[in-house]
């Protein structure tokens, strides 16, 4: 089951990984600079008429930030405290957007005086809200999406409105100064079924025909992110999904396409993370287990969070070889939840012993900022940007 390591970097990028490693105390990340800086030109070049809004929460380091910054990025802004670090490292209001539809009225003011003028809203107590701490700003309605079943970091439920809900918010905007200006969505991320685009595509066009009754010409489509990264569960590439997805917008909105906003996390990331890692520990239960349980520095509270229900299954490379042997995976600390995957058979080489290095491909989205302060006392993960 060993992965091969080609398909992941170039050898000049695992040479660049490898000799940043060496002697360096695990667990930490390393994210190489260069990787996202090609996704997201590989992006721009699949879907030119998209304007990017990176979304912070999947990777906020301050290089990653300043790197995105420089290319030109927008950015999708989760709260007040992404909103002051963002600013303090230079970045334009201009280019932000509030994509969070849980906030504090407060928060919308400090945004909103910041020069942020761009607010997502799925119900109607925040866009009064909206309206309140931020007079004529442009709304969004964010709706609801399907595909919860083939993305593997569903989003859904929690975040959107029915159409019906989405065309009484727009209405409603007007009627309180606001700018109905688009509808977004997100269908799920890690979303492997690229037909989810279609089906929310479609109900875009239908609330963007409805609300003309009421005069009301909605100006943009914000399609949020879902593009996937390079894990082991199999995915189409990014070409066929610009490709498919650029088809749905052609079919339903002819030539006269709105402005699109795309919000990649994990796709602009991901793959240019490397979680290094040390086992700790090698055990086995019985006299007779036919498995072995291996015991990282790394786990769900440092790191690995995306492993809760086994979700995401990042591919694993140890420079050990030989014959391999089921292995369950658990992170240090003193909480059985700590355990990573059990389900999933991933096999290790039966030489693995303590000390041995696991390196963790794809880990730069959703590791480092989902990282606990000090459960056990262990403390945050550690990331380097080369
Ligand atoms: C998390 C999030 C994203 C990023 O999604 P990915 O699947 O990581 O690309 C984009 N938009 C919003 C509103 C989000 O909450």
């Amino acid at each position: 089951m060993k992965i091969n390591l080609n398909d992941f970097f170039t050898e000049a990028e695992w040479n660049k990984v490898m000799s940043f490693s060496e002697n360096r105390e695990t667990p930490f990340q390393l994210i190489l600079s260069d990787v996202i800086r090609q996704k997201y030109q590989e992006l721009r070049e699949h879907l030119p008429y998209a304007k990017i809004y990176y979304a912070v929460k999947s990777n906020p380091a301050p290089e990653v930030i300043t790197l995105l910054n420089e290319l030109g990025s927008h950015f999708d802004v989760a709260s007040i405290y992404e909103l002051r670090k963002l600013l303090s490292l230079g970045v334009a209001p201009e280019r932000l957007s509030c994509g969070n539809t849980i906030k504090k009225t407060n928060h919308i003011r400090e945004f909103y005086e910041s020069g942020v003028r761009l607010f997502v809203t799925d119900s109607e107590a925040d866009l009064r809200n909206v309206a309140q701490a931020a007079p004529g700003a442009k709304i969004f309605v964010r709706i609801l999406t399907e595909g919860v079943l083939t993305a593997d970091w569903p989003l859904s439920r929690k975040f959107g409105c029915q159409p019906d809900m989405a065309f009484d918010l727009l209405v409603l905007s007007k009627k309180l100064g606001l700018e109905p200006y688009g509808i977004s969505f997100h269908v799920g991320s890690q979303q492997r079924d690229i037909a989810a685009w279609d089906a929310a595509i479609a109900k875009v066009k239908y609330i963007f025909d409805w609300v003309k009754e009421e005069d009301i010409k909605l100006k943009c489509i914000n399609m949020g992110g879902g593009f996937p990264a390079h894990y082991l569960e199999k995915t189409n590439d990014l070409e066929t999904y610009s490709r498919e997805i650029t088809r749905y917008l052609q079919e339903d909105f002819e030539d006269e396409l709105p402005e699109i906003i795309i919000e990649p996390g994990r796709s602009l990331v991901a793959d240019s993370g490397v979680l290094v890692s040390e086992v700790v520990l090698i055990a086995r239960k019985s006299r007779t287990a036919l498995e072995r349980w291996v015991y990282t520095d790394v786990g769900k509270f440092n790191g690995l969070m995306e492993t809760l229900n086994e979700s995401i299954k990042y591919p694993i490379y140890t420079t050990k070889n030989g014959l391999e042997e089921k292995t369950i995976l658990a992170g240090p600390t003193c909480d059985s939840v700590d355990t990573l995957y059990e389900i999933h058979q991933y096999e290790l080489p039966l030489n693995l012993a303590a000390g041995d290095r696991l390196y963790w491909l794809s880990t730069g989205a959703y590791t480092s900022s989902y990282s606990a302060v000090e459960f056990n006392g262990f403390p945050p993960l550690k990331t380097y940007v080369i």
